[in-house]
């Protein structure tokens, strides 16, 4: 483990006169850890109490000025959950997998929605630095992550001292900002079962601007065909128009037998997205949003089958 007397942001002083030599440095107790391993990582967040530190493309701006409070535990060297993984059932992606790595790693068709929100995330640069769990975690209801990995099913896998829990992301995402982490829980993973690998996806985010935008509103759709070129199954996401990102479960049953071809989307109406509670902000009116949605559905649902 790596330790470090100091965070490694500014020192506190104890007083003005004596700025300039005497920083507390934080006697033995170290406020900042770098645990090599998930075991050594979740034995220090069960005795220190410490938040988690992972790409920090969250956590530095959600401070602000002030420093941490407590210990931070950074988790960026623990290899055992960085990166995608194949398994017969399923595909595991590693909490700490930054939204680049999600970019280059080859992956079926049911993650090209997925795939596209990745591409959404800030910049490029904060695509190499910020992960999957961070994203999940930090809870936004405007986190691009959310809804591509709510149309695929996936669960998150909680990781802690005492043991290993799995649940629906749609479960674990409860409110703005709230998840049903505990604190002395790391998400290692990120648990997408290989039922539709074969489907369509797409993922449309609305800003004000193109680049570097938190969304007004986004979609991911998912879109199973049969071979006489029906749909099976459809999964419809949207993000930004509620507190957390949702699932249109009664838009996803009508569109069950519905033709997979370009003009789907004129079988959404604007009672399927009736479920949304979108508010008015500085990036738009509740109206717009729901009005967006709509069309952002619709189009989605074409992008799948072939549309637009
Ligand atoms: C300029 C800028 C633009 C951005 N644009 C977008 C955007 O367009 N779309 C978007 O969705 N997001 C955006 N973000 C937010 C951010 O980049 C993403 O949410 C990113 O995925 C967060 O990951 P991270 O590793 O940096 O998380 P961190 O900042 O390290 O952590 C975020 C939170 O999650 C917790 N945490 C992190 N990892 C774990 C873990 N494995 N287990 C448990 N808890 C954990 C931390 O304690 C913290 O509370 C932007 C951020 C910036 C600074």
């Amino acid at each position: 483990m790596i330790e470090a007397r100091c965070t490694n942001l500014r020192p506190s002083y104890t007083n003005a006169a004596s700025k300039s030599r005497r920083v507390i440095w934080g006697g033995f107790n170290p406020l900042y850890l770098r645990p090599k391993t998930l075991d050594e990582a979740v034995s220090l967040l069960a005795s220190t109490g410490g938040q988690i530190l992972a790409g920090g493309t969250d956590f530095y701006p959600a401070l602000g000025d002030r420093q941490p409070a407590g210990r931070v535990i950074d988790i960026t060297l623990l290899r055992e959950i960085q990166g995608v993984s194949f398994e017969p059932d399923l595909i595991r992606i590693g909490g700490l997998t930054t939204w680049t790595e999600v970019l280059r790693t080859p992956l079926p068709r049911c993650f090209d929605a997925l795939k596209g929100a990745a591409r959404e995330v800030g910049s490029v640069q904060i695509q190499n630095r910020g992960t999957v769990a961070g994203n999940l975690c930090n809870a936004s209801p405007a986190a691009d992550g959310v809804p591509p990995l709510l149309a695929l099913d996936a669960e998150v896998e909680l990781v802690s001292a005492v043991g290993r829990r799995r649940m629906p992301l749609g479960q674990f995402i409860a409110g703005n900002r709230r998840t049903l982490r505990r604190p002395e829980e790391i998400l290692a993973a990120v648990i997408v079962p290989r039922r539709m690998e074969h489907a369509a996806s797409a993922f449309l985010k609305l800003g004000a601007r193109r680049y570097l935008v938190i969304s007004i509103s986004m979609v991911a759709a998912l879109v199973q065909a049969d071979e006489a070129g029906r749909v099976v199954e459809a999964h419809i996401a949207v993000g930004s128009c509620s507190a957390t990102a949702q699932r249109l479960a009664e838009l996803e049953r009508d569109l069950v037998g519905r033709p997979a071809r370009a003009g789907i989307g004129v079988f959404v109406t604007p009672e399927h997205v009736a479920p949304l509670s979108p508010i008015d902000d500085v990036r738009a009116t509740g109206e717009y949003r729901r009005d967006a949605s709509l069309t952002l559905v619709r189009r989605a649902l074409d992008a799948c089958v072939g549309g637009r």
